[in-house]
């Protein structure tokens, strides 16, 4: 809607206010945030940034169980963020966690070869398109490297064109100071749902790109046809395609992007959602592409961990035997349509989608005044936070199998709350 008269010096009170008693909410996770200033940069690791702010959103967390969380200052919240996405059972699965535990008790991780390494890799490799051979790691950024690295071997290329965020390593952030010069040239980026953008990276870089590395989440619309186009674009230009799955892989029916959208891509790297939580990854492909992995140099000292990869073989299990990835996708739906609903009984411009699929939801406001969208957002996010769910402002959610219908109505009352005040703090009521 236009005609929000939301920067009134009352409502600036108001907010203000709102925001003081918001921090009486959070003592102790504010006292653990400034605590954390003192010995780690920033006052975080990457993935534990601010939700709003450290001092009107929670950000020291205690405990986990089902979908429920609990913050260190005794709050309850329905957690739609699910450490970002690995805990795809929800948080203490009892089967996972005596799983990993019986792994510990057997010294977890050995001096060589442990049987489970072999039976992790027999169990993932029918669940992907294509994958024939496999090698296991501890996170996401490991496999995406490592593929990028198998890719450079095989086609003796070295540049590889990317779409999405495939993890922290060098490659992926070419242009920061913090890497070796001149990588930037080596990591072209395309636009996912723009398969010209990535016929133009060929016919600038001929015979120089080794492969294609896409996040599936990021073609938007998220039509078929757009990845099977871009998959005929490397394959045409003598590259190897690589999906990287790690947000997707096991959570999306029928257990991957590409195999709902039936491509089988040269390469494919799963991480998050398959070990519920413990760390384990793995880069799956081809036999053909896969072998050439067999002289490289990618084994790190805690590769060979046991408890990740009992904790992701019972994963796996739980995953085919309950149809998990249509319970995600049901009640990614339901919030979805759900929080819509809300937000056309107000007066204000939102909306909730599927980013891109319904198991990966998102909400965002989309007011035309900028300033106005992040006083929404920053109010909203504040307001349902201090209600009990925990939606992420600026990361897409994850549902879980543990979230149950009655979770996401609870959520929906307190969006709709939440918007309420919202509204009456920016002048929309
Ligand atoms: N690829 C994709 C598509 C991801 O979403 C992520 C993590 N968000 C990564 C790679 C990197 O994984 P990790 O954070 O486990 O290193």
């Amino acid at each position: 809607m236009g005609g929000l008269n939301w920067d009134t010096p009352s409502l600036q009170q108001a907010r203000r206010a709102r925001a003081e008693e918001l921090r009486a909410r959070y003592p102790r996770s504010l006292a653990l945030s400034s605590q954390a200033q003192r010995v780690i940069p920033g006052g975080n690791h990457l993935s534990g940034k601010a939700l709003v702010d450290f001092e009107t959103t929670p950000s020291y967390f205690d405990r986990g169980r089902g979908a429920m969380l609990r913050d260190v200052d005794g709050h309850a919240y329905v957690d739609y963020l699910m450490a970002f996405g690995a805990q795809l059972l929800g948080y203490v699965r009892p089967e996972v966690q005596a799983a990993a535990q019986r792994q510990g008790e057997r010294g977890n991780l050995l001096s060589l070869n442990h049987p489970l390494h072999i039976e992790l890799i027999e169990t993932l490799l029918p669940l992907f398109p294509g994958a024939e051979l496999g090698v296991f790691f501890k996170n996401g950024s490991e496999a995406t490297t490592a593929a990028l690295r198998i890719a450079r071997q095989k086609t003796g290329r070295r540049s590889v064109a990317r779409a999405g965020y495939h993890g922290w390593h060098d490659w992926c952030l070419p242009r920061e100071r913090f890497v070796p010069e001149g990588l930037d040239r080596q990591v072209p980026e395309f636009r996912a749902s723009d398969p010209d953008s990535l016929r133009a990276l060929f016919d600038e870089h001929p015979h120089d790109i080794a492969a294609v590395i896409l996040a599936p989440e990021m073609v938007l619309p998220h039509e078929p046809a757009i990845f099977h186009e871009l998959l005929a674009i490397t394959r045409a230009n003598g590259a190897l395609f690589i999906m990287d799955e790690v947000k997707t892989g096991l959570r999306i029916a029928p257990g991957s992007v590409s195999a709902r959208i039936e491509l089988v891509p040269d390469l494919l790297t799963v991480s998050k959602a398959l070990g519920n939580g413990w760390p384990i990854a793995a880069t799956l492909g081809r036999r053909e592409v896969m072998e050439v992995a067999a002289g490289m140099h990618y084994s790190a000292t805690f590769h060979g961990e046991t408890s990740a990869i009992a904790a992701a073989l019972e994963t796996i299990r739980i995953v085919r035997e309950e149809q998990v990835q249509q319970h995600v996708h049901e009640l990614g739906q339901r919030l979805i349509d759900g929080l819509n609903a809300v937000v056309a009984a107000s007066a204000v411009s939102a909306t909730a989608y599927a980013e891109p699929l319904p198991a990966m939801p998102f909400f965002k406001f989309t007011e035309p005044d900028a300033e106005l969208n992040a006083v929404l957002t920053r109010t909203f996010y504040r307001e349902v936070l201090a209600r009990g769910s925990l939606l992420h402002p600026r990361h897409l959610w994850f549902l879980s199998a543990a979230h149950t219908e009655a979770d996401v109505d609870d959520t929906l009352e307190t969006s709709r709350s939440a918007l309420r005040k919202t509204l009456e703090l920016c002048g929309g009521l």
